[in-house]
């Protein structure tokens, strides 16, 4: 057995603690005896990078239990869960990481988890499929399923010019996945981060979220909700009007940077947050990360133009500045809700890794058929995962009668027939 963690005796925690979140995956449940049933994964290697929570280890065993191998390592390198990486390791699983691992070994970790040759690969941000494409050749890969904006972002540019090898499922693209882990997930998860780091009142405060995206949205409309005064920053026109018409104020960063007390980025886009910015803000603000990785704010520039630093709470460093000025930076500037608090709750992740699941299947049966591309979840799986969802809630739905499915295909019925 092949691993590399930080404690074996953390298992038993680790088990009760994924049997919490399997409690509130009742649709990944009923996948996995699905999977047990068909054995769909037989004599296949999986490897994975993905954020290491108690809701991955519900997905990865949903696949040991239909005879995938798999090998595991993390997508940030501040979101593992040492007790969950002991607790895979005792299931079988190859996990390759531990908390707060550095840049190194997380690229070590990379190459280690890539090592078993993987028919399939799961990412979350695309390391594992870059990684892949650095090489000459790309071994018995013949697939892969990227799980993030950040990470579909990468692999179509791959494609766009060419480079791609093997076909995509873009699964953060599929409405089971971001209208709910992106919008309800990540907004509940972001807020959650700051006030874990800060125990700050957003009630009466101004917090600035820099990004309207499906993240973005889920953050604005959650910060409202407990009383913030939001302002929203964006570069593009269509989600600006949006934003104006969902009743925020929308305002380019430099005017922004003054009224904030505290700032959320969630773009996918690098030095949103930078020192033309940090220079206007006011004492006291809070700088928080929700996108993928740590460069929308530009710490660089933060750690230069500050004179003193120090370790105020877990997860809150403070950056003095020569004028006096106190910023606050959250979780390294990496993702908030994933490093100071707990990601996304297992009910959101339920829906996305019930994707992930049926994804695998469908790609390592399909993979002939489609071209080295970035493709769309297939709809009836999208379709299956929302109703397995909601049969699992008890909630019963109408469904239309011969006569409506006549008129929904008729063109001839209209204003005069
Ligand atoms: N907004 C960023 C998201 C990066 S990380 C971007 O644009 O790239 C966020 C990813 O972490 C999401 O796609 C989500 O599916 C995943 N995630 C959230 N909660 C999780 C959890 N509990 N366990 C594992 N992965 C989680």
């Amino acid at each position: 057995m092949n691993y590399d963690i930080r404690d074996i005796s953390l298992a038993a925690q680790g088990k009760r603690r994924i049997a919490w979140a399997a409690q509130h995956m009742p649709v990944l449940s009923q996948l996995s005896a699905e999977f047990a049933a068909e054995r769909s994964f037989e004599g296949k290697r999986i490897a994975a990078a993905l954020h290491i929570t108690t809701e991955t280890a519900v997905l990865l065993l949903a696949l040991r239990a239909g005879g995938a191998e798999v090998a595991l390592c993390a997508s940030n390198p501040l979101s593992t869960k040492d007790d969950v990486c002991a607790a895979l390791v005792e299931e079988g699983i190859s996990v390759y990481a531990f908390y707060d691992e550095d840049i190194e070994t997380y690229g070590r970790h990379i190459e280690q988890a890539l090592a078993c040759d993987p028919h399939l690969v799961m990412d979350d941000g695309a390391d594992l499929i870059v990684a892949l494409h650095q090489r000459a050749e790309s071994g018995s890969t013949i697939a892969a399923i990227e799980e993030t904006t950040t990470g579909v972002i990468r692999a179509r540019a791959l494609a766009e010019q060419k480079l791609l090898r093997f076909p995509v499922v873009a699964v953060n693209d599929a409405p089971t996945k971001h209208y709910f882990d992106n919008r309800y997930g990540t907004g509940q998860n972001t807020i959650d981060g700051i006030l874990r780091a800060t125990n700050t009142l957003l009630a009466g405060a101004t917090l600035v979220v820099a990004g309207y995206g499906w993240c973005g949205r889920g953050v604005a409309a959650r910060a409202r909700g407990m009383g913030a005064r939001v302002i929203v920053c964006e570069v593009n026109a269509t989600r600006a009007l949006e934003a104006v018409m969902d009743g925020f104020q929308v305002l380019p960063m430099l005017q922004a940077a003054e009224l904030g007390d505290i700032f959320v980025t969630v773009t996918g886009i690098a030095g949103v947050i930078r020192g033309e910015h940090f220079q206007r803000m006011k004492d006291g603000a809070i700088l928080a990360n929700s996108g993928h990785f740590n460069v929308e704010i530009d710490i660089a520039a933060l750690a230069d133009s500050a004179s003193e630093r120090a370790q105020v709470r877990e997860h809150l460093e403070e950056y003095r500045m020569p004028d006096g000025r106190k910023l606050y930076l959250l979780a390294q500037g990496r993702l908030v809700g994933q490093v100071a608090a707990e990601a996304s709750p297992a009910a959101i992740m339920d829906l996305s890794f019930a994707d992930q699941a049926l994804c695998t299947r469908y790609l390592l049966q399909e993979y002939q058929h489609l071209t080295p591309d970035v493709h769309d979840v297939p709809a009836a799986i999208d379709e299956r995962v929302a109703a397995l969802k909601l049969r699992a809630l008890g909630i019963e739905l109408d469904s239309l009668n011969e006569q409506q499915e006549v008129y929904a295909r008729s063109w001839q019925l209209g204003t005069v027939s």
